[in-house]
């Protein structure tokens, strides 16, 4: 079976073709259209018989669905003889109100996603356009969304509600309910199959544009840092992290902004760019390197929002065996790696710098006589999509 992964921006659609009847999951092509709407758009491709790039107007998401099948089944390089060889469109999607899981993309899905859109105001709205297009310009396809929420579904209640009255939790659905899930779910199977022990305790440290940690135990989340929304927890590129509400009042009185205002620079000027006008972690470390103290705090403060969840989690699991970095920032900086496993040698942490400094790819990066283990494990989000939408169809899930 093959299955299509679709990851889709306001102005970008990016994908991958898998092939899932193949016991080693191929992925066949990618490919991505980027400025979709502009006078020209990047129409990039690439699969096992070559690459191909070009400058195109795509109007669309609808039109970008439609280049992409014409790349797959082009007679040089597609790797596909027809479109009625994909057997569904997956989209890693954020949040819905009442709904979780792995669906079917349908009229009451596109709802309850719209439904909390002020909740992921970066993520709903333009996934629900898109796929609103699609479901309308491809009727035949069945187009399945897999919720970022869905691997946190077995967090038990102790960790999942907030303390506000029961009536915001059952008839508002205001619950610590996790993002991130395709990614924290990818570093528990794939830790399962690496570290192969029985009842294993991982804590998964997703660090990229945004972030999360996930406390996993024998497989299944346990308690993670975001909340309600994918702004909470540990701060973010540009986005707040967990933040007092009754700030609000304050800050709204004093400026004279509107609470929309206010959300808005919580959700899309806060976070590193917030704190040292930077929000790529790479031009934040240059900028530390050159003497720049904001961005100097900006580093301390995202290390000390690692390691408070990180302790947090450490206590839950008990006795943890590994702790795994992942994502953009997990996979790439061993500056953050190194802040974080900083004289933790008393938890049984001891990071081997060596291998935290050299080396690419999934690898142990502890010392042999560190009790946890440390590992950095590049995520593999769209194939956990993939398998996910072929067990929807297939009736397995
Ligand atoms: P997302 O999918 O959330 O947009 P990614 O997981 O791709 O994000 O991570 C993006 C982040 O990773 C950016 O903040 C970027 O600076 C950071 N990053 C990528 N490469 C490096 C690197 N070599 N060193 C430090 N940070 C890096």
């Amino acid at each position: 079976m093959k299955i299509l992964v679709a990851n889709l921006g306001s102005t970008s659609f990016k994908y991958r073709l898998y092939d899932l009847g193949d016991p080693h999951e191929p992925m066949l092509a990618r490919g991505a259209v980027d400025r979709i709407g502009a006078s020209k758009s990047k129409v990039s491709y690439s699969s096992g018989k070559g690459k191909a790039e070009d400058e195109v107007p795509v109007a669309d998401h609808g039109e970008a669905v439609r280049l992409c099948l014409q790349q797959l089944t082009d007679p040089t390089l597609g790797v596909i003889s027809s479109a009625e060889e994909v057997a569904a469109i997956g989209f890693k999607a954020v949040h819905a109100k009442g709904i979780s899981g792995v669906r079917r993309v349908d009229d009451r899905l596109l709802s309850a996603m719209e439904e909390f859109n002020d909740v992921t105001p970066a993520h709903n709205p333009p996934y629900v356009r898109a796929m609103r297009m699609l479901a309308d310009r491809f009727p035949e396809m069945p187009l399945v969304a897999a919720f970022e929420t869905g691997f946190h579904a077995t967090i038990p209640d102790r960790n999942r509600r907030y303390a506000v009255p029961n009536d915001w939790a059952t008839d508002h659905g205001v619950l610590r309910w996790g993002f991130h899930g395709a990614s924290h779910r990818y570093i528990a199977e794939r830790s399962a199959q690496v570290l192969n022990r029985p009842g294993l305790r991982v804590i998964s440290c997703h660090l990229g544009g945004s972030s999360s940690l996930c406390a996993i135990k024998d497989g299944k989340s346990v308690a993670t840092s975001m909340g309600m929304s994918p702004q909470s927890g540990l701060f973010h590129n540009n986005r707040v992290g967990d933040f007092d509400p009754f700030a609000l009042p304050a800050v709204l009185r004093a400026t004279g902004m509107s609470l929309e205002q206010a959300l808005d620079v919580l959700a899309t000027k806060s976070g590193l760019l917030g704190i040292c006008g930077k929000n790529d972690l790479r031009d934040v470390e240059q900028a530390a390197d050159a003497g720049d103290s904001n961005a100097q705090l900006a580093l301390e403060m995202f290390v000390s929002s690692i390691r408070h969840y990180l302790g947090a989690y450490l206590v839950e699991l008990g006795d943890t065996d590994a702790i795994i970095f992942t994502a953009g920032i997990g996979e790439n900086s061993p500056r953050i790696r190194a802040m974080v496993c900083q004289d933790l040698g008393a938890f049984g942490i001891l990071l081997n710098s060596e291998l935290n400094e050299t080396g690419s790819g999934e690898r142990k990066i502890s010392s042999a006589d560190s009790k946890v283990e440390v590992w950095v494990m590049p995520t593999n989000e769209e194939i956990i999509v993939a398998r996910q939408a072929r067990d929807l169809l297939s009736g397995t899930l």
